[in-house]
C-alpha cells in the first residue's frame, strides 16, 4: 500500500500536466495503462490541429465525448460494435486511405481490403507499422484479439486468423472508427 501511494504522488503530477483538461485525471491514467499502448509519433496532421499524440493518448472521458459523435464514442472509447451491413464502408470499393476517425492516424488501404461478406470493412494488412495495436480480449466469453488505433487507442475491431492470402489475416473494423480519404494509393505486395 506504502508504494501504491508513493507512486501516485509521483505520478499525479505528471498526469496533471500531461491531461491538461478538468475531467478524472486518475481515470485517464488507469485507461491508458489498461491499453497498454506505449508508441510515440510525431505526425505532422496532429500537430497542424495543435494537438500532439500524448494529449490524445491522455484525453480523459470528458475530452472523448466533446470530439466523438455519441457513436463514434460508443465504438471507439466504450469498444461497441456496429451492426454488420449498417456501416458506411463495408461495402467501398474505391481507391483510397482510411484514417482513425477519432485522430487522422492512416489505418489501412484500399489495396489491401477484400470483401469478406461479414458485413464490416475487412482488410489483411494495416496500412503501416505505426498504424494500429493489438491486445488480448477476452469479452463476451470468447479470446479475440482486439485492434486499436496506435496513436489515440481507439477501438478499431478486432483481428482474426482467417483471412485471405498473403497475409491470412482479416481485420474486421468498424466503419464508425474510420475516414475514408478517396485518393490514388500504391499497390501492396
Ligand atoms: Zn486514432
Amino acid at each position: 500500500m506504502k508504494q501504491y501511494i508513493v507512486v501516485s504522488l509521483i505520478l499525479t503530477p505528471l498526469l496533471l500536466e500531461v491531461c491538461g483538461c478538468s475531467c478524472d485525471r486518475t481515470n485517464a491514467l488507469a485507461q491508458s495503462d489498461e491499453r497498454n499502448i506505449s508508441i510515440i509519433s510525431n505526425d505532422d496532421s496532429l500537430k497542424q490541429k495543435g494537438t500532439s499524440m500524448t494529449d490524445q493518448k491522455y484525453m480523459c472521458d470528458a475530452d472523448w465525448q466533446e470530439k466523438l459523435t455519441p457513436e463514434q464514442y460508443r465504438v471507439l472509447r466504450d469498444k461497441g460494435t456496429e451492426m454488420a451491413f449498417t456501416g458506411k464502408y463495408y461495402k467501398t470499393k474505391d481507391d483510397g486511405l482510411y484514417r482513425c476517425s477519432a485522430c487522422g492516424n492512416p489505418l489501412f488501404s484500399s489495396k489491401a481490403k477484400f470483401d469478406s461478406g461479414t458485413g464490416w470493412p475487412s482488410y489483411w494488412e494495416p496500412y503501416s507499422d505505426s498504424s494500429i495495436a493489438t491486445k488480448k480480449d477476452y469479452s463476451h466469453g470468447m479470446v479475440r484479439t482486439e485492434v486499436v488505433c496506435a496513436k489515440c487507442s481507439g477501438h478499431l475491431g478486432h483481428v482474426f486468423d482467417d483471412g485471405p492470402d498473403p497475409t491470412g489475416l482479416r481485420y474486421c473494423i468498424n466503419s464508425v472508427s474510420l475516414d475514408f480519404e478517396k485518393k490514388e494509393m500504391p499497390d501492396v505486395r
